[in-house]
């Protein structure tokens, strides 16, 4: 069949789920403009700071918009989080302890947490060096064992980490709805025990976040999804008060916490980001969808399926052969507005057992909220697709990969 043939029909079996997108888009957008219309966002706030930056309206303002669009009692967002691991990491080290014991109850963590954690392989600086120990319950078929909360987490539990995305592995991403059974399974074998998800891809995906539902603190980057496209660096951490204030400390130096830091750049960026972020992530989520719908119609096993619930903005798509994945992140790569000439190659990254590829030809330096595509060189030759600033980027470029596919 023709090209232009599949995508109207394409087109026409996403509409159900576009039209649930936007529908999520709207509350989300009122969330934020009635947030920044109760708390007096103003032109001022926009103005960058400079030296210890005390009383930084900038600062504060945004702290305070983050903490009440995710009804959490207190946010800390800096640009001076250089990613989302150094945000989930501080979160980490300011609240454990040595001889404290941290769970993941979503498997294996994202790869860089592995290395913050330092269990799975050694590593210089990590939480077991300091004396923390680290167990995981592993997913049973891509879900989390609920049952298998109350044997893991006991009194000696100090953190639950939970990952709401699915990361770049097979698994489902969370749903509120499990963040909830799953919260309320750990405060049940320990009430003390503290609930942090990693919030990396989940945010404005729906129409509540996981403090909404029982989680104590979370965190995440801002050059995903709640960053719209703007933010040009930087990372969040928003939940109950005295978490936030040890994460604070961490950041930062103990006593200093949150009341320093400067605004540099441009302030404006993460504010406006903040506004459009709904709107994004929802291109986003129609770029996903229509790549599922796309490539499972030419024969290629996709997770999520076109119709499937979504937790995240990620589309995984098995290619099968490592022709087909190099030749989908390249086409990706030439269908960017920034370094379209490059063509990537597949190259040994640090902590990843095999070789990896990657397309991301980004206005910000590899950020996965505009249009991405990476995978590593192993079977099934699975391509991890994410991000679009605009939907109709997002679908010629994949497109143009479907197009170079056929070739093969
Ligand atoms: C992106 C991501 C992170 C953090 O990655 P950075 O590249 O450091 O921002 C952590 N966990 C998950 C699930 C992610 O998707």
């Amino acid at each position: 069949m023709q090209t232009v043939d599949l995508k109207q029909q394409i087109l026409e079996e996403v509409k159900p789920y576009f039209r649930q997108i936007d529908e999520v888009s709207e509350v989300n957008t009122l969330k934020i403009l009635d947030s920044m219309r109760e708390l007096r966002v103003s032109d001022a706030h926009f103005k960058p700071s400079t030296g210890y930056a005390y009383g930084d309206i900038s600062r504060e303002k945004l702290d305070e918009l983050y903490a009440k669009i995710f009804k959490a009692e207190k946010a800390l967002v800096r640009t001076q989080f250089v990613s989302g691991t150094h945000a989930l990491a501080t979160v980490l080290f300011g609240i454990l302890r040595p001889d404290d014991e941290l769970v993941s109850l979503t498997g294996a963590p994202y790869d860089t947490m592995q290395t913050v954690i330092g269990h799975a392989h050694e590593s210089k600086g990590s939480l077991k060096e300091f004396g923390v120990s680290y167990r995981e319950l592993p997913l049973i078929d891509g879900k989390v064992d609920i049952d298998g909360i109350k044997k893991i987490v006991t009194s000696k539990t100090k953190v639950a980490l939970i990952q709401r995305s699915r990361g770049y592995s097979m698994r489902d991403s969370l749903m509120i709805e499990d963040i909830e059974k799953i919260c309320a399974a750990v405060k049940k074998a320990n009430p003390n025990c503290v609930t942090f998800i990693d919030n990396c891809y989940g945010e404005f995906v729906e129409t509540r976040e996981p403090v909404e539902v029982g989680a104590d603190i979370i965190a995440g980057s801002l050059i995903k999804n709640i960053g719209g496209g703007l933010a040009p660096t930087g990372g969040y951490i928003v939940g109950r008060a005295d978490l936030v204030e040890l994460a604070s400390y961490r950041l930062t130096a103990p006593g200093m916490g949150d009341e320093l830091g400067a605004s540099l750049g441009d302030p404006r960026l993460l504010y406006q980001g903040l506004f459009l972020a709904p709107h994004v992530t929802a291109q986003a989520l129609k770029s996903a969808v229509f790549a599922a719908g796309l490539f499972n119609r030419l024969g290629y096993n996709t997770h999520p399926l076109l119709g499937d619930k979504r937790g995240d903005i990620i589309q995984a798509i098995e290619l099968k052969t490592p022709e087909k994945l190099i030749a989908f992140c390249r086409a990706i790569q030439k269908y960017s507005p920034v370094d379209s000439f490059a063509a990537p190659e597949p190259w040994d990254m640090p902590g990843y057992e095999d070789q990896v590829i990657m397309a991301a030809g980004t206005f910000v330096q590899g950020a996965s909220i505009e249009l991405s595509a990476d995978g590593p060189l192993r079977p099934p030759y699975a391509v991890y697709l994410q991000g679009g600033l605009t939907f109709e980027h997002a679908m010629l470029a994949i497109l143009a990969a479907a197009e170079e596919l056929s070739k093969l």
